[in-house]
């Protein structure tokens, strides 16, 4: 196991104006909440978490929300064309429009393809039809470090700040650095969830390495140690891109 990894490094923001759609992948617990974040900072493009807006309809109590809620807690997935759906309505935004970071999506080869058919054929940005393709990112995590990770994860319900009562503690136990509301553990954060959860990815999103590596999209990131290496290397895959 590794010891504590404390980022404070602030993130740089980035004058890069048209950024395009950032897919991260990863195995739940492999950092895309807290990667996803720190590009959302640099580069001023929304961070679309499908499992966010899940455990919003969840708290909303709308029609999706009872839908998805059961599968979740049982750490299976929520079927591929209510969450299709709800993610062509989110990128419909207006603040997708210079890009956006999908985190926790696609999560099924059939997402995928539904995407690249869904990017091609849509002027979501100001970007010529037919011209989004994603970069894609991988964060190839250890499984006993996933297993660290997700039983110490406790998260601000103010500001959706993470922690990790592992290796990333906050300041004081159970109150967020930031605005001090009491942390939260997800609900499928349980160990029995967490191992569901775990096949279902080795199942069911694994493929989709293969999928994006086929297209030639894929960037392969050591999401394993310090929180600001993973950062570095995460923005040069971004910025190493031929669309910019
Ligand atoms: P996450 O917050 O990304 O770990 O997602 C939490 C849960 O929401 C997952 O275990 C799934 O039940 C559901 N979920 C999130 N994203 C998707 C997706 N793209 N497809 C199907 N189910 C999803």
């Amino acid at each position: 196991m590794e010891s504590a990894i404390i980022s404070e490094i602030p993130v740089k923001k980035s004058n890069i104006q048209l950024v395009g759609p950032v897919i991260l992948l990863g195995a739940p617990g492999a950092g895309k909440g807290t990667q996803a974040k720190r590009i959302s900072e640099r580069y001023g493009i929304p961070q679309i978490s499908t499992g966010d807006l899940l455990r919003e309809n969840i708290s909303r109590g709308t029609a999706l929300g009872m839908e998805a809620r059961s599968r979740m807690e049982r750490g299976e997935l929520v079927p591929d064309e209510l969450v299709c759906k709800m993610v062509a309505d989110r990128l419909a935004q207006q603040d997708c429009t210079r890009g956006f970071i999908l985190d926790g999506f696609p999560r099924t080869v059939k997402q995928a393809e539904w995407l690249d058919k869904h990017l091609a054929g849509n002027h979501i940005f100001e970007r010529e039809k037919g011209s989004n393709a994603p970069v894609v990112i991988q964060f190839a995590v250890e499984y006993n470090q996933l297993l660290q990770r997700l039983t110490g994860r406790r998260t601000c319900p103010t500001c959706g700040r993470i922690y990790n009562v592992h290796t990333q503690p906050p300041l004081t136990e159970g109150v967020c650095d930031i605005d001090a509301s009491a942390l939260v553990t997800r609900k499928d954060d349980r160990d029995d969830v967490i191992l569901e959860r775990l096949r279902t990815y080795e199942l069911q999103t694994l493929p989709l390495v293969n999928y994006y590596r086929q297209r030639n999209r894929l960037r392969e990131v050591d999401g394993g140690g310090a929180v600001d290496r993973i950062t570095a290397e995460t923005f040069k895959a971004i910025e190493d891109g031929d669309r910019l």
